[in-house]
C-alpha cells in the first residue's frame, strides 16, 4: 500500500496518549490522578440529557440538513445575541461534530502548499497538525508568559506577509489558561485593516470560563472583520457535552455554503439526538454552568497557590478555561521528563508543554478538571518527589 504524503503530516494530540498510559497504569493498580485530560469532570445537565432521549423516543432517528436543524441554529444566534448582544445570521452558523469540525474546515479552506497559517504556540496541538495537514506552512504566534500568555499584536502583523491566509486566535486558551487583553485584541484587529485579505479564525471554545470578573472578549464585537471571521464555539466544555460531539461554527456569508458542502462530504449531519439536546443546552437553566464555572475558579485558586509552593514551578493564575500552565525551568528537568516521571513515579498525569508547541518548553499542563481533594494530593505527591530529587526551594520572583 502507498498511503498519500499528507498523513505523514498529520500531528496527534499527546493529551490522549498520556490517557492511554494513565489508564494502563491505573489497570495495574497505581493510583493515578488524572491532570492530563481537558473535559469537565462534571456530568451533562440531565434536562440536556433527558432532551437527547426525548428526541430519540421522539423519532428523530434520520439525517437532518448538513448544517443542523434550524432549530439549533436559530437557538446559537439567539444565544449569541443574548451573551454578546450581536446580531449574526443563523444561516451563517454550520453545526458540527465538536469544535475541531470548524477548526479542520478552516484549515481545509484556506491550507494549501504555499500558503502561510498562523496560530498560537503554545496552542492547542490540532492547530499545526491540520495545518500542516492541508499543505500550508505553520507559522507560530509566540504567546508570552509575562503577558499572562497573551500575543504580542504588533509581533503579529509583522509576522503577516503575503503568503498568509488565516490567523488563529484563541483566548480563553489552552493549554495556558490566558485571556488575551481587549487592548491587544484591538490592536490587532486594527492593524488587520491593512492586510484585507487574511482571515481570522477565533476559537472561542471556552467563552463562558473566565474568572475574577472578566468579561470574554469576542471577535464578534468588530464588525470591521466579520465579513471574514470564522468564530468557532461549541458545547463540549460548556455543557460538560465533549462525548455528544456538538460544535458550531460562524462562517462568513461567502464560506458558509463550502463549509455545508465540506459537512456534506465528511459526515453528513451532526446526530440528531444531539442536535435537540444541544438546543436544551442553551435554551434551558444555566444553572448548571455557573456552577462549574464556581468549582473551576476555586480550584483555579487553590491548585496555582499549591503549584507556586513547589520548588522551581513558577505559575501564574490562568484567567480563562481549565487549565493552569506553570513554569518549571527551575525544577533542570525539561518537559517531557518532568511529564513521564510524574506519571510514572508519583502517579501524575500532567502534560509537557512541549505537546502544545516548540514554545512550550519548560512549562507543564494540568487541567483541574479534578477534585479540590485530587488536585492537593497531586501537587503534595509532586513536592515530596522534587524533594526527593533535591530540587531547590521555590523561587521568590
Ligand atoms: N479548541 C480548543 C482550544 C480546545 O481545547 C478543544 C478541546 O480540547 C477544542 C477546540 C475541541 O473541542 P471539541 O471537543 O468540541 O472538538
Amino acid at each position: 500500500m502507498q498511503i498519500a504524503d499528507r498523513m505523514g503530516r498529520l500531528g496527534t494530540e499527546s493529551a490522549f496518549e498520556v490517557l492511554a498510559r494513565a489508564n494502563g497504569l491505573a489497570a495495574q493498580g497505581r493510583s493515578i490522578i488524572n491532570l492530563g485530560i481537558g473535559q469537565p469532570d462534571f456530568s451533562t445537565p440531565p434536562n440536556v440529557v433527558e432532551a437527547g432521549r426525548k428526541a430519540l423516543a421522539d423519532g428523530h432517528h434520520g439525517y437532518t440538513p448538513a448544517n443542523g436543524i434550524p432549530e439549533l441554529r436559530a437557538a446559537v444566534a439567539a444565544d449569541v445575541a443574548q451573551r454578546y448582544n450581536a446580531e449574526i445570521d443563523p444561516d451563517q452558523v454550520v453545526c458540527v461534530p465538536g469544535g475541531k469540525v470548524t477548526m479542520a474546515f478552516a484549515m481545509l479552506m484556506f491550507g494549501q502548499a504555499g500558503t502561510e497559517i498562523m496560530y498560537p504556540d503554545p496552542g492547542f496541538p490540532i492547530y499545526e497538525s491540520m495545518i500542516r495537514f492541508s499543505g500550508a506552512t505553520p507559522v507560530p504566534i509566540r504567546l508570552y508568559e509575562e503577558a499572562g500568555f497573551s500575543f504580542d499584536a504588533d509581533e503579529v502583523l509583522d509576522q503577516i506577509g503575503p503568503a498568509t491566509r488565516l490567523i488563529i486566535l484563541n483566548s480563553p486558551a489552552n493549554p495556558t489558561g490566558g485571556v488575551v487583553p481587549r487592548a491587544e485584541i484591538e490592536k490587532l484587529v486594527a492593524g488587520l485593516a491593512r492586510h484585507p485579505d487574511v482571515a481570522i479564525m477565533s476559537d472561542e471554545i471556552y467563552s463562558r470560563m473566565t474568572y475574577d470578573g472578566l468579561a470574554h472578549v469576542t471577535l464578534l464585537d468588530y464588525p470591521e472583520i466579520r465579513d471574514r471571521l470564522i468564530l468557532l464555539d461549541g458545547w463540549s466544555k460548556t455543557y460538560a457535552m465533549t462525548g455528544w460531539r456538538l460544535g458550531w461554527g460562524l462562517w462568513p456569508a461567502a464560506l458558509a455554503e463550502h463549509a455545508t458542502r465540506l459537512a456534506i462530504n465528511c459526515h453528513s449531519c451532526v446526530n440528531a439526538a444531539t442536535q435537540y439536546a444541544g438546543i436544551e443546552a442553551l435554551q434551558g437553566p444555566q444553572d448548571a454552568v455557573a456552577e462549574m464555572v464556581a468549582a473551576f475558579d476555586e480550584r483555579r485558586r487553590i491548585i496555582t497557590d499549591d503549584l507556586n509552593q513547589l520548588p522551581g514551578f513558577r505559575c501564574i493564575k490562568p484567567l480563562g478555561a481549565f487549565y493552569a500552565f506553570p513554569n518549571i525551568t527551575g525544577t533542570g528537568f525539561d518537559a517531557r521528563t518532568l511529564q513521564d516521571r510524574l506519571l510514572e513515579d508519583v502517579g501524575v498525569a500532567a502534560i509537557a508543554g512541549t505537546s502544545f508547541g516548540a514554545q512550550g518548553e519548560g512549562y507543564l499542563r494540568f487541567s483541574y478538571a479534578n477534585s479540590v481533594d485530587n488536585i492537593r494530593e497531586a501537587v503534595r505527591r509532586i513536592g515530596d518527589w522534587l524533594s526527593a530529587q533535591n530540587v531547590g526551594p521555590a523561587s521568590t520572583d
